[in-house]
């Protein structure tokens, strides 16, 4: 066992740097590459990503999955956790015939090209024959890989482990009870927060970026901070652990809550213990789990009144006398603005889940066992239920099914995790209450023992638990939405006096 175990860690070692080979060159092409540089970017990626692919599903990685399955009770968690993750790579992929997916590659590309023009001439029907084809090789692809009670449940794992429908039936039956009517009632009231003016020069701008992640304990030892046209995250290992930005001169603000949501991330992935560096286990463990530590940052610690007012002089002094008169009251409720809205990209903390709730319930309905939904019939179910959660008329498709570019590459089941980061991190402001006083801290600017509690129950392990496990490893609880829409509820109450 020790030898196989040896070799095992060697070959995943060799996989985990070409990993970490892929992600230095995305960062390059997002940020510094000259624009003419992509198609050697992109033969770059795709030598390296089949590589990766022919290791991952190699007869020695069969084998030596096999032969550690007999010993997995005498396993490390450590190991155990390698195994768990290789193994369900490898069965995933060795399950779908190779021209299959080889086909289906081929597909997306296309289908990504089609939904840019299809987006720009604001033209569905130019993307829909392409849609279609993606979710039939997607139903096909459920087909060959199994499932469990709901086909959509095996997209749902391989974004989400052992997340499935009955559970977010479940968290997303909860919102639309409770945070739609509450979404009403603000609509209703018509107030807006939102500032007149919050423009400020870009030099100001990267002045409250070192600010920021100085002050929630990013480490530039092992970071960077760089400009891209998307904000992310990205890391080779613990160590090295990158975030970009977008600036705009006519909001600062925007680019708060963007370091703050960023840093989150990278928290999670610098804190990380050493020894799991540089493995396959050292990132984090879901897109979930991720969403929920950036949204921690991002809207529990950097949209709390009083962690505003802790900031509020120092980045007064950054922005100058043009903001003299800005209150802590009016740069709060800027911040925690609630408003329906056609673009979830843009949506505000209350909505955000609203958007994804939509998503998901047609997501799982493409996918049922015997759906007749078809490409042609989204628009319509889109607008309907738009028109229903948020309370808006979809004016065209550019603001309705064709906003968001996922689906033209297959990602069905990727939205729900962006959603249930946000309840997951509520879970965790629950238990965090109890263990530390959280408002005083807040109030005074000093998050260090926040993100300790942070390391302490979720940074340190990595990919180690899946989420439900180390969810429950905290205090014996499994995901529980209750506490979001508790929290949502009792903020947004508060904030719009309803
Ligand atoms: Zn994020």
């Amino acid at each position: 066992m020790e030898k196989t175990l040896k070799d095992f860690n060697e070959l995943l070692d060799k996989m985990t740097s070409i990993q970490y080979a892929t992600s230095l060159i995305h960062f390059d092409g997002a940020t510094t590459a000259p624009s003419g540089a992509a198609e050697v970017r992109g033969k770059m990626i795709g030598e390296l990503s089949s590589q990766l692919f022919a290791l991952s599903t190699s007869e020695d990685m069969n084998y030596y999955i096999q032969e550690l399955s007999k010993y997995e009770n005498q396993l490390t968690d450590i190991d155990k956790a390698k195994l768990r993750i290789c193994k369900k790579d490898y069965e995933d992929n060795i399950k779908i015939p190779k021209e299959d997916q080889l086909e289906f590659v081929k597909l997306t590309v296309e289908s990504e090209e089609k939904w840019q023009e299809a987006r720009e001439k604001d033209d569905y029907s130019i993307y829909e024959p392409y849609l279609q084809r993606i979710i039939d090789f997607k139903r096909k692809f459920i087909n060959y890989r199994g499932y469990v009670n709901h086909p959509y449940n095996t997209l749902l794992d391989d974004f989400e482990p052992n997340m499935d429908v009955e559970k977010l039936d479940e968290y997303f039956g909860m919102l639309k009870e409770r945070i739609t009517p509450l979404l009403k009632k603000i609509t209703e009231k018509n107030i807006d927060y939102s500032m007149n003016n919050t423009s400020a020069s870009l030099d100001k701008q990267r002045e409250m970026s070192a600010y920021l992640m100085n002050k929630i304990n990013y480490d530039l030892e092992h970071g960077l901070l760089k400009e891209s046209a998307h904000p992310f995250t990205i890391n080779m290992g613990q160590t090295d652990v990158r975030i970009t930005t977008h600036y705009k001169e006519d909001d600062f603000v925007k680019n708060i809550y963007t370091i703050l949501h960023e840093g989150g991330h990278a928290l999670y992935e610098q804190q990380k213990m050493p020894q799991i560096k540089n493995t396959i286990l050292d990132t984090g463990i879901s897109m979930g789990i991720h969403e929920s530590q950036s949204g921690f940052m991002e809207h529990i610690v950097g949209r709390d009144y009083n962690f505003i007012a802790s900031i509020f002089t120092d980045i007064k002094n950054i922005l100058g006398e043009e903001y003299k008169d800005l209150t802590v009251d009016e740069f709060y409720k800027h911040a925690n603005n609630a408003k329906a809205s056609f673009i979830r990209i843009e949506a505000d903390e209350l909505t955000y889940s609203i958007h994804i709730m939509i998503r998901y319930e047609i997501e799982k309905m493409i996918f049922d066992e015997d759906s007749k939904v078809t490409a042609k019939d989204l628009p319509s179910i889109w607008n309907q239920k738009v028109k229903e959660y948020l309370f808006l008329d979809v004016p065209s498709d550019k603001f309705g099914v064709l906003q968001d570019i996922h689906w033209s590459d297959g990602s069905f089941g990727y939205f729900p995790s962006y959603s249930l980061g946000n309840a997951y991190s509520a879970q965790f402001r629950h238990y965090m209450k109890q263990d530390l006083d959280m408002d005083k801290l807040l109030k005074s600017g000093d998050v260090t023992p926040i993100i300790g509690w942070l390391k302490e129950n979720i940074h340190q392990y990595g990919s180690i638990y899946t989420p439900d496990v180390l969810l429950k490893n905290i205090r014996g609880e499994a995901f529980n939405p209750k506490y979001y829409v508790d929290y949502l509820e009792e903020k947004f109450t508060k904030l719009y006096e309803l």
